[in-house]
């Protein structure tokens, strides 16, 4: 699959998607991530890309034409058009069922506004969906786009050593994750779970589900009211 970070700062991307996991999956072609610098579209002569915005207000708004010239040169390159996200705190908030749905897509081109955000125009014309990372404002879409770049290349095939490294994890199955423990066996007093050292597989797994359901419900009971009410 391929991921376009259509941006104003693409080097804060690439800082972070460039390292560990993603990084290394990257280098394999296991994903393929790039960025787009939206100034590079920009037909102003002196490479603006925002302007006020029309009724008074504060701050500058993303011009439409450099991001719309960003994406039809993306849709070229490609031969057709991409599933089209701009990271918005009026967007839908980001989950793990959203994460497994756009692994799925061939091609995936994320817009991250800044300033006061993007002319309405261009949304309109090209965005298939608004996503936000939760209630809260930040000062771009950068950090945004690198969560859902993240989240979506875990599922990506051979990006993980086996699937169940996030078929077991937190939110996959509508849980949360039961606690993980390492050596010493003891630390400061305290030891790990017997039955995690027995062996037994068929009890390991009926602790770990059993601790998913308690801290689920405790942690987070709207998560567990629902998981509940499925399982019926
Ligand atoms: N004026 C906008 C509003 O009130 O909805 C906020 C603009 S925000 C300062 C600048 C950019 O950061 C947005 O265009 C968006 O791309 C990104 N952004 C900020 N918070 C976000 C969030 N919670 N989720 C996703 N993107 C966000």
């Amino acid at each position: 699959m391929k991921i376009e970070i259509a941006t104003l700062f693409p080097e804060m991307c690439e800082a972070v998607l460039s390292e560990s996991i993603i990084g290394r999956a990257r280098k394999k072609g296991l994903i393929d991530i790039s960025c787009r610098n939206i100034r590079d579209y920009t037909t102003d002569r002196h490479n603006r890309v925002d302007d006020t915005p029309y009724g008074g207000g504060m701050g500058m708004v993303m011009q439409a034409q450099p991001i719309y010239d960003c994406y039809k040169a993306f849709c070229d390159e490609l031969g057709t058009k991409p599933h089209t996200i701009y990271m918005s705190p009026k967007g839908k908030v980001f989950d793990q069922a959203k994460a497994i749905e756009l692994a799925s897509y061939e091609n995936i081109f994320i817009i991250c506004g800044h300033y006061e955000g993007v002319d309405q125009r261009v949304l309109d014309s090209i965005v298939d969906e608004e996503i936000s990372i939760g209630d809260y404002v930040l000062t771009g879409g950068e950090l945004p786009a690198i969560v859902v770049a993240d989240a979506v290349s875990r599922m990506c095939d051979g990006v993980l050593s086996d699937e169940a490294c996030y078929t077991d994890e937190s939110h996959f199955n509508g849980l949360l994750e039961y606690p993980q423990y390492t050596r010493p066996e003891e630390w400061n007093g305290m030891h790990v779970p017997e039955v995690l050292l027995s062996g037994h597989h068929k009890k390991i797994e009926e602790y770990r589900h059993a601790q998913s359901l308690e801290l689920t419900k405790r942690l987070r009971p709207d998560m567990y009211e629902k998981y509940i009410t499925k399982e019926k």
